[in-house]
């Protein structure tokens, strides 16, 4: 994943124009524990509407952690999360995770459901819609990722790149303020990683408010707004990709671009 190996990230990967409405989150003094074990420890984050966030770090930094903890997978030991302004801590979880979406690396599809039904079961469990609305919706959204024409495909029937895509389309479905993608690239072969890369790109251009953890130097030195830096639970260090790659200022971060780039 050097900077070089992404390429262009230009051009359109879905064909809907819709625009997004990004919510602005903010983390004050996120703390979070395994037990015993504390993994972050006092992480501050501001992310605003319609930006892309890129977080990176070595593994057992907590990238995970944070993700799972900005939508309640795993409750926080301390601090606050607000979306657009609003405290999450006395959100129901089902209701924080409607306004923040989530994408993770091994797709979590419903094996024996269509990429049509995987869409639209969200919708018809979560958000209780009826079915005709729910697969109008769904076949919208399948169609932003370029999917229109694999819509009755099973999961295995579908490359990992289109796989991903329909979790995309799910995430996508629910409407939500924020999506957070965990390493979404990290299970593809390589020749798949670029088209679901120019998808999140387009995403990202159309107005969604997006915080992704990736190994994907190029991408977030391309696409991200801002990069994060993590390490051992904490942030380290929070600038524009040209400050965080072209000028790191903590030994930590020099030393884990030496190593990854
Ligand atoms: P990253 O995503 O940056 O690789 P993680 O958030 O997955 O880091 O992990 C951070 C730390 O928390 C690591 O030390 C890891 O071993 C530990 N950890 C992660 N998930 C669990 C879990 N479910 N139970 C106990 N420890 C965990
Ligand atoms: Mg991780």
């Amino acid at each position: 994943s050097g900077l070089e190996e992404v390429g262009e990230l230009d051009g359109a990967a879905g064909t809907s124009e819709v625009a997004f409405k990004g919510g602005s989150l903010d983390v004050r003094n996120l703390g979070m524990a395994y037990g015993d074990l504390d993994v972050l420890k006092g992480v501050d984050l501001s992310v605003k509407p319609g930006s892309v966030t890129c977080i990176i770090g070595p593994s057992g930094s907590g990238k995970s952690t944070l993700l799972r903890g900005l939508n309640r997978l795993v409750e926080p030991k301390s601090g606050d999360i607000f979306i657009d302004g609003e405290s999450t801590s006395t959100m129901k979880p089902e209701t924080l995770r409607r306004r923040v979406g989530m994408v993770f690396q091994h797709f979590n599809l419903f094996p024996d459901h269509s990429a049509l039904e995987n869409v639209m079961l969200s919708l018809t469990k979560i958000k209780g819609m009826p079915k005709a609305e729910a697969e109008r919706i769904a076949k919208a959204r399948l169609a932003d990722v370029g999917l229109e024409s694999r819509q009755h495909h099973l999961p295995s029937g579908l490359s990992g790149g289109q796989q991903q895509r329909v979790a995309i389309a799910r995430a996508l479905a629910m409407e939500p303020e924020v999506i957070l993608f965990d390493e979404v690239t990290s299970a593809l072969d390589p020749e798949l990683v670029k088209g679901v890369l120019n998808l999140m790109a387009d995403l990202g251009r159309r107005g969604m408010t997006m915080v992704v953890v990736t190994h994907e130097m190029g991408f977030a030195r391309r696409v991200a707004d801002q990069v994060v830096f993590m390490d051992e639970g904490r942030v380290v260090e929070t600038g524009t990709p040209e400050a965080i790659f072209d000028n790191p200022q903590s030994p930590r971060l020099q030393r884990f671009l030496a190593e990854v780039l």
